[in-house]
């Protein structure tokens, strides 16, 4: 595995299980047991009705690119990456996650709302693997 020497997400108690599960390859996201919905990023209340009735499931992960930007202008330690592309990806289970697309480049042309998308699990380190998405 090459080093890796990018910002780094900081797991915590309530988001553990997403990041033991992005390790594992599956995707796992909250559900509210009493409105049935998904959300995510995991949180201690369901943001549709307030309930503190959750589980974790796991989800697919498939879904459609909503909407996305090109950054051109990357922060400290992208620069090699630049131009990327930021998206939010609506899984098939509701949820929007903000992610980057790969395997496509930054390109309007190539990349359309709606278009349908799939998980790729980037193991950056040991600890960390991180959500991205291709065009299916
Ligand atoms: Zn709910």
């Amino acid at each position: 595995m090459a080093e890796y020497n990018k910002a780094l997400p900081q797991p915590t108690p309530d988001t553990q299980p997403y990041w033991d599960g992005l390790k594992e390859h599956v995707i796992r996201m909250k559900r509210c047991l009493d409105c049935s919905k998904h959300h995510h990023y995991p949180r201690a209340l369901c943001p549709h009705c307030g309930s503190t009735n959750l589980e974790w499931t796991t989800v697919s992960g498939k879904g459609k690119l909503y909407t996305y930007t090109i950054n051109h202008r990357p922060p400290r330690g992208w620069e090699e990456d630049a131009p990327y592309t930021v998206a939010i990806v609506e899984v098939d289970e509701g949820p929007r996650v903000m992610t980057t697309i790969v395997g496509t480049d930054a390109d309007p042309d190539l990349l359309k709302p709606d278009s349908a998308v799939e998980p790729v699990f980037d193991d950056v380190t040991e600890d960390i693997t991180l959500l991205k998405y291709k065009l299916s």
